[in-house]
């Protein structure tokens, strides 16, 4: 379940204000090109779950095929190209995101490849689909109200991977990170992604935080890790390229929600910059106190 009212709820209570740490975490792997504060201006990013016709949806995880494809028109409408997370990052870093959205699908459900991909591939966009490593071809266990919905196998993985769309990790087991051990969190972001670099016979550079909860330990678990960038879900102190805020898209957002969506978007991430600065403002302030 990554649907924003329970998100929001374990993403607030995973972040920690803890500015100190938030600043060790980009610097060291900032590609040229980055913004000097990496909360300014964050990328908008899409986050779907499943794709498919559902009678039942309590965490509101499923776009009917024929919504996500006016979803799609929208966006191609606009003047946007969807792509991958890997393929938006590469572009900003190059200065050239401009008209890109990030397209994301968690938990890697079966239906990305039966109804999002060939409507994605009729427009030319692209998309990242963050898999559960040790879960392939089972189903969301972790939803204990249902309903049931398979996952892709390693077989479609492979596959899908080959034809180009990013495999992200999305750990092991559907599992929040902040509050496990710290062994357990290397486990959780490096072990996923050795399966999944198996799986797809090549690098796996996302990351995905289950339930979008992210806090300093994991962020920084997640790039010693080796990853390049990770998604999380809410605009927060930890907000850059180890927490990308993303934007939930349901079933009941057509063109007037998406456009308010990404007003909403712009808002956070101005508030957010603020936010920074003035705690660089308030700490400096304390730094030059001190005897
Ligand atoms: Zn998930």
């Amino acid at each position: 379940m990554d649907n924003e009212r329970g998100t929001l709820r374990s993403a607030r209570a995973g972040v920690t204000n803890a500015p100190l740490d938030r600043a060790r975490l980009p610097r060291s792997r900032r590609p040229v090109g980055e913004p000097a504060d990496p909360g300014s201006s964050s990328p908008w990013i899409l986050m779907y779950h499943s794709v498919a016709v559902e009678e039942e949806d309590p965490y509101q995880l499923t776009v009917s095929p024929e919504r996500f494809a006016e979803q799609i028109a929208w966006l191609h409408r606009r003047g946007r190209r969807g792509v991958s997370v890997r393929e938006l990052m590469r572009a900003r870093a190059h200065g050239r995101g401009d008209k890109l959205v990030g397209l994301t699908f968690d938990d890697g459900y079966a239906d990305f490849a039966r109804y999002a991909v060939p409507i994605l591939q009729a427009y030319g966009f692209t998309a990242t689909a963050y898999v559960v490593a040790d879960l392939l071809g089972q189903d969301n266990g972790w939803d204990v109200e249902g309903p049931r919905k398979k996952l892709l196998t390693v077989e479609e993985v492979t596959e899908l991977a080959a034809a180009g769309w990013e495999i992200g990790s999305h750990g092991l087991g559907h599992q929040a990170l902040p509050g496990l051990p710290a062994d357990v969190i290397a486990v959780q972001t490096r072990e996923s992604r050795r399966l999944l670099e198996e799986v797809v016979g090549g690098p796996v550079t996302g990351f995905c935080y289950p339930y979008g909860a992210v806090d300093a330990p994991a962020a920084l678990a997640v790039r010693d890790a080796g990853y390049d960038y990770a998604c999380a879900i809410a605009h927060s102190a930890l907000t850059g390229r180890f927490a990308l805020p993303r934007c939930y898209v349901g079933d009941r957002d057509g063109a007037w929600r998406l456009r308010a969506k990404r007003g909403r978007h712009r808002l956070r991430d101005a508030v957010t910059e603020l936010r920074h600065g003035r705690r660089i403002l308030a700490e400096r302030a304390v730094t030059e106190r001190r005897p």
